[in-house]
This record gives structure tokens, sequence and C-alpha cells, in this order.
């Protein structure tokens, strides 16, 4: 391990994050946990007129969200790209290489190296999230860059970011570090950022942890610095929970309570991989108040635990499960219980399509 990786090892395990024992997901989670659809070949191979499209790329453990917006006639000056986390670099032993697909997925899926990302977001500095950066901006432009402003003293963020704001200020595009108030003046407030023909709303962006052990800049409270969203198109809502941790979704059921924010959604990126850190029932029932047909809940997870549990957690699992329709709960991880530690991406990525009528789909695709 050379010096330049070193401090990002340690962050990374300081972080609660990746323990390289090989948990048997089977045992824990049992078979079938997060079966459900498989996407047909047309969904994979083509992204239609009106339809807003968000796919987890799996990255391993980590996030890597590619937002498609809708067009209308032409897909190229219509439909912007929107990146939200860009997946693990790799370079930490037992992760995967999650830039590196995160490049290969959109390169077979419609754009060409030099394309423009209309904007790039990392949700919050850690390395499942931030690592994979220097691939992305490798091989495409960005217009726009976002995060939420908190470092975490991560010598490994800071060179990401710094590589995707100096690709940004290449193009004069924005720059929003913090993310409040350069991108929107307070939290719950409506952002341009994902075009005009979807509604988007920040939900949450943090230049410092709201409290917790903030002496500790690699520790898990950096979870809630997170940049979320609430996106919506078609009359249906899309939540992209990034990371954050029970302390600021119980701030976002208050503010839901006092009519700040509508909870109530289609579709939730459920927050932290599916850990047991968020996700509460009461939260679920808010935002899937009567669970239809159209209601999913999508994980970004590898198949390793951090702290020694095995993600997404049993008891998330079975709190979804509780609430939401048999086989409308995907997963990244889905499959990898026979998996060797760093190899657990690129099989099951899900996508998730919102069509002009109203209706939602979530398939897995390879
Ligand atoms: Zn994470």
């Amino acid at each position: 391990m050379n010096r330049a990786v070193l401090p990002v090892f340690l962050a990374v395990l300081a972080g609660g994050c990746i323990d390289t024992s090989l948990p048997d997901l089977t045992r824990e989670l049992g078979e079938g946990r997060t079966d459900g659809p498989y996407c047909t070949p047309d969904v994979q191979s083509y992204f239609p007129p009106e339809e807003l499209r968000i796919t987890l790329i799996d990255v391993g453990q980590g996030d890597g969200i590619w937002i498609q917006t809708p067009y209308f006639s032409d897909r190229e000056t219509e439909s912007r790209n929107i990146l939200i986390d860009a997946g693990p670099s790799g370079n930490v032993p037992g992760t995967s290489p999650g830039g590196a697909v995160v490049v290969d997925y959109l390169l077979t899926h419609g754009l060409v190296p030099g394309n423009f990302i209309d904007a790039l977001i990392i949700s919050h500095a850690h390395e499942d999230h931030y690592g994979g950066v220097p691939a992305v901006v490798s091989m495409f432009e960005v217009g726009r860059y976002a995060d939420p402003g908190y470092d975490a003293g991560s010598p490994g963020f800071l060179d990401a970011r710094g590589r995707a704001e100096s690709d940004t200020a290449r193009l004069n595009g924005q720059i929003a570090v913090p993310a409040v108030p350069n991108l929107v003046p307070r939290p719950f407030t409506k952002t341009d950022l994902f075009g005009e023909s979807v509604d988007a709303t920040v939900l949450w962006a943090a230049a410092t942890p709201p409290s917790g052990n903030v002496s500790d800049p690699s520790g898990t409270d950096v979870n809630n610095t997170s940049v979320a969203f609430a996106i919506r198109y078609a009359g249906k809502q899309v939540l992209l929970l990034a990371d954050l941790e029970d302390e600021v979704e119980r701030q976002l059921i208050s503010a839901s309570t006092n009519g700040e924010i509508d909870l109530r959604s289609a579709v939730m990126k459920v927050a932290h991989h599916g850990s047991s850190s968020s996700t509460s029932l009461d939260f679920i029932a808010r935002v899937f108040p009567a669970p239809s047909i159209d209601d999913w809940a999508v994980i970004s997870s590898g198949r390793r635990s951090f702290s020694g549990t095995t993600l997404p957690t049993v008891e998330t699992l079975d709190n979804l499960k509780q609430i939401l329709l048999p086989g409308h709960v995907l997963s990244t991880e889905n499959r990898d219980d026979l998996k060797t530690s760093g190899t657990e991406h690129g099989d099951d990525h899900i996508i998730v399509s919102i069509h002009a009528d109203g209706s939602v789909e979530a398939c897995y695709a390879q």
C-alpha cells in the first residue's frame, strides 16, 4: 500500500465501513430476499423519450447513480445527465473499482468519451462515493459540480474534489461547494440542477455534521452531511437519500409533518446502503402511505458489512418488505453471496423508469 493510499484506507476503516470478512448472505438474508424483475433487452439498450430514468450502477459497496432526465424529440440536446456519486476507486484493498464500472456503464449506454455530464454531485466525503471521481472526470466533461462542503479531513476527497472542480472550471461551469448555500439557499428548496422537465428539491446538505462525534472527521457522522434530493416527474417522486442516518431522517419526518416537504414517493433510493442506521418503519410509512405496483425501494450496496453486519441489513429489508409489494425491493448486492471481496460489482445494475403516464418500473440489468 503506498503512502497515498494509506490515509484513504485508514479513513475507510475509521468511517465504519468495510469488514473484509465474508458473511454468509444466504444464511443472513435468506434466498431470494431481493428477488425482482429482470429488464428486457429493450429496456437495457434503449432510453426512450418521455421517461425519467434512474440507474443504480452496480459499483459494489458504494453509490454511483446515473439520472437521465426526459427528452421529447432529441435526446442529445434535451436530456440531462446527472451523476450522483462515482463509486469507490478500488484502490482500497477489498473494494470494487466503482469508478471504472461507472465509466464503462455510461460508455455502453449512449455516452462517448468527452461527453458532458451536466452535473456531478458527490454526496459526501466517504471513499465509496467519491473514489471514482478521477476515473469519471478523466473520461467526461463536467458542467456543474456540487458536494456538501465538508471534506472530513480526507486527502483523497480533497483530491477528488480538486479534479472535479478543475474539470468544471475549465468549461466555466458552476461549482457549488458547499451545496448549501451555493446551490440552494437552504434545504427544502427547489433546484434547477435536473433541468426543466423534472421538479427537484434539495432535501439535505450540511457543511458540517449536524451533531455527533464531529471530532472524528472520518466517522459515520459524515453521512449526515450528505446531499439528498427529491425529484418529481409525471406526478411521481423519487427520493435520493445518499447515506443519511436517523438523526436527519427524523428531521425530514418533522419537515413533512410541518408541510415543508412532501415525502410521499414512488421510489426510494434507500439511505446508507440499507444500513439499520436509517429507514425506520415510521419513515417508510411516510414515503409509501398506500403502497401500489408503482412503488419501489432500491438499494446500492456491496455484500460486505459495516461493523460486522451485512448490507442491506435484515432489519431494513424486513421493514421495507412489510410495506411494499413482493418483488419491489431491489438491491445491487443481489446474487453476490458467492462473490469475494471487491468483486461484487457489475452484474446487477438497477434501472428505474418513470413513464409519462406516471407508471413506474424497476428491474435488474446485467
Ligand atoms: Zn456509503
